[in-house]
């Protein structure tokens, strides 16, 4: 049984859980909890407080808007508090508020007015004389921060509004900062060593809340506008929905999603269609605010506590949660990637249970600083698989642990690799079953093998089947074996066979590009096979015999060995011999000592004496070279001619080596600079 003393250790732990949130969250913009987990404790305090009213004490949050101002800032006095909003978490709720207001207004007819609700922070903007002289937070609703230097940086703000206007007044709206704004400071942040924002929310208080104004001004910060706080010297048109409009007169954003309906039906509709199309807005939005339009109906409904009786906020399902990071896994992927992944203690977000979540890399991981054991941010977006936000660094006990990515891969044993320039890991070993039908698809597809026939789907069923586990196997199919699987006629199976038999003979570059090396691209198999001549030439070859290839680093090098030092891999190739695929080529040397600017890429500016560009071009390509049009950190020289463009700025910027007209035809001579 519940005791008198229970409930009210109760409503104090709730009280102080709440305020603690509230600090973190108004003052902090840090929070570390969802909130919606903010809201069930909130509820909890309220209906706590409903069945005991005994306990609502002034200073209750349920009486309290926000969070007093820091003083910091400077204190605004607002002349008309900013109150905040009360919720509908369900349909039967926003119907119970609107049967309230109409039994209010003694069912006098009255519409309503739908607008989105944009998930940033209010602000208070008030103009004299036509002229913006303060802007302010919301604060604890009476009192507010002086951020006036702050808002003027918001280029959607008017500093001076036209003569029509109202001698006096203030205009009321949500400052936020975009999706891709946000997306782009957390990735900032998280490069400097600072934990990420949670969400564009917190990222806009904090953006906004700054001493230095300066570092506002540098946040792409947006605003809509949603009301009028009050007005002196001037008239004002009497509906909310004039009155959106008349602010949009006088210069200021307004949502263009508002809408006016005469019943529910409509505001159903409305906010069905936000909550759906919520991913594709550029900007946040976390409900739908649903309005009295008339404003003398507004007047005598009046406010309740903290909140406003002729608005409601109609909230969407929660998209974020708190809970564990119980451990990090690694699956791999059919290419061969490895993708960690977090089990997470089930946690329930928007009616959802969620218990893994995607975490891209080791590299992600680490960025943002995500240690198994943390309480961390899990975001849902729509059907697409949750995913970590950031840890809540403040919940740490020091247990917690860094994760590395495995060294050996977790379903086959293979060695594991970085494949340079790139975040992923993967495993070294095409014959690892997670990555084998990737890798024979590959092996049949038209720059490598080409097996005519031998499509996605057959490689699929033969795989599937246990009939072909590699490339290897392939060549050990017969009629019989082929003739088994389904809608197999015999004319397709002899042209199958045909097409193995005839792959055989393939060039070597083929084959090496073929067995899916990592980082060996078509081009590149090219000139392994110009330099190396045999499958086996090339598995013995040195990290510095490699290296001397243009192009070559030791990361290409080490994924060359690694593969070859794969049993599974040598197994592979010892199939393809003994079945008589062919495993070297009787180079024309001549080829490739043709090859001098292999790997090498040029950017031509001004006009030559001796060439035209399009002749230029074709002697670089024919010696291996690529010819570019634009001068990046790739380019390895930049030919200038007469009158050369930008080009040449960019490449002395870039510290890109430049040649005239002479020393390139030094290179494509192959005297001169050696590539
Ligand atoms: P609220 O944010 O739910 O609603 C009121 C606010 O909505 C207004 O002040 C205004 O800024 C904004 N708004 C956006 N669009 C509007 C529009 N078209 N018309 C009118 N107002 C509009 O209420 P609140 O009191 O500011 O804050 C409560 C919210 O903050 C809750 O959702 C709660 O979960 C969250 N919170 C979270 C934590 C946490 O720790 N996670 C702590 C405190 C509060």
């Amino acid at each position: 049984m519940t005791t008198t003393s229970d409930v009210n250790r109760r409503a104090a732990e709730l009280r102080e859980l709440i305020n603690h949130h509230s600090y973190l969250y108004y003052v902090l913009d840090n929070p570390e909890v969802s909130d919606a987990e903010y809201d069930a404790l909130m509820q909890e305090l309220k209906d706590l407080e409903t069945e005991h009213p005994e306990l609502v004490t002034p200073d209750s949050p349920t009486q309290r808007i926000g969070a007093a101002p820091v003083t910091a800032f400077g204190v605004v006095e607002h002349p008309q508090p900013l109150l905040s909003l009360s919720n509908a978490f369900s349909y039967e709720e926003l119907c119970a508020w609107y049967h309230r207001v109409s039994e209010f207004l003694a069912g006098q007819q009255f519409d309503l007015v739908c607008e989105p609700k944009i998930d940033g922070l209010a602000v208070a903007l008030t103009y004299v004389d036509r002229v913006l002289v303060t802007g302010a937070t919301r604060g604890d609703g009476y009192r507010g921060e002086n951020i006036t230097q702050n808002v003027r940086t918001i280029g959607s703000i008017p500093l001076s509004v036209p003569r029509e206007a109202p001698g006096k007044f203030e205009v009321r709206g949500e400052v936020y900062l975009p999706k891709s704004g946000f997306k782009r400071l957390n990735e900032e942040r998280v490069r400097k060593g600072l934990h990420p924002f949670a969400n564009p929310r917190n990222a806009a208080a904090g953006s906004l809340r700054q001493l230095d104004s300066r570092v506002t001004a540098e946040r792409p910060l947006d605003i809509f506008v949603y009301g009028l706080g009050w007005a002196e010297d001037g008239t004002v048109p009497g509906t909310h929905w004039e009155i959106m409009h008349w602010l949009k007169s006088l210069g200021f954003k307004i949502n263009p999603g508002i809408a006016r309906y005469q019943d529910l039906d409509g505001v159903e509709e409305y906010y069905c269609n936000w909550r759906d199309n919520r991913e594709s807005w550029p900007y946040e939005v976390d409900g739908v605010v649903v309005k009295v339009d008339s404003i003398a109906f507004q007047q005598e409904l009046g406010a309740a506590a903290r909140e406003p009786r002729w608005a409601i906020a109609c909230k969407f399902p929660a998209v974020q949660g708190t809970t564990r990071l119980v451990d990090i896994g690694v699956n791999v992927g059919r290419t061969g990637r490895l993708n960690p992944y977090a089990i997470l203690e089930p946690v329930r977000i928007g009616g959802v249970t969620i218990s893994h979540a995607a975490l891209h890399n080791e590299e992600d991981i680490h960025r943002k600083d995500i240690r198994i054991g943390d309480t961390v941010v899990v975001q849902r977006a729509g059907e697409v698989i949750p995913e970590i936000v950031g840890p809540v660094a403040s919940k740490r006990t020091g247990e917690e642990k860094v994760f590395f990515m495995p060294q050996q891969c977790p379903v086959c044993g293979a060695e594991i690799i970085k494949p340079e320039g790139m975040a992923m890991h993967m495993c070294s070993n095409a014959a690892c079953p997670s990555q084998a039908l990737e890798k024979i698809r590959h092996f049949v597809s038209r720059g490598a093998m080409d097996i005519d026939g031998v499509g996605d789907k057959l490689c699929q069923a033969l795989f599937n089947q246990g009939i072909v586990a590699d490339a290897g196997d392939l060549y050990y199919l017969n009629r019989e074996k082929l003739l088994e699987m389904d809608r197999m006629a015999d004319k397709s199976v002899s042209h199958i066979l045909d097409s193995i038999e005839k792959s055989k003979d393939r060039p070597l570059s083929r084959l090496i590009f073929g067995l899916g090396i990592i980082h060996v691209g078509e081009e590149y198999a090219e000139l392994l096979a110009g330099k190396f001549t045999s499958i086996d030439a090339l598995a013995n070859a040195s990290q510095e015999e490699l290296m001397t290839l243009p192009s070559t680093g030791p990361k290409i090098a080490q994924s060359i060995i690694a593969f070859f030092r794969q049993e599974g891999n040598r197994s592979i190739i010892q199939k393809l011999r003994d079945a008589g695929v062919k495993m070297e080529e009787k180079k024309d040397t001549a080829e490739f000592e043709r090859m001098t600017l292999a790997g090498k890429e040029f950017v031509l500016t001004g006009k030559l004496d001796s060439l035209s560009r399009y002749e230029a071009e074709a002697r670089i390509r024919e010696r291996g070279g690529k010819a570019s049009s634009s001068v990046t950190k790739k380019t390895s020289y930049v030919v200038v001619g007469a009158d050369p463009g930008s080009k040449l700025a960019r490449a002395r910027q870039l510290g890109v080596e430049v040649v005239n007209e002479e020393q390139f035809l030094n290179l494509l001579g192959q005297e001169g600079i050696k590539p």
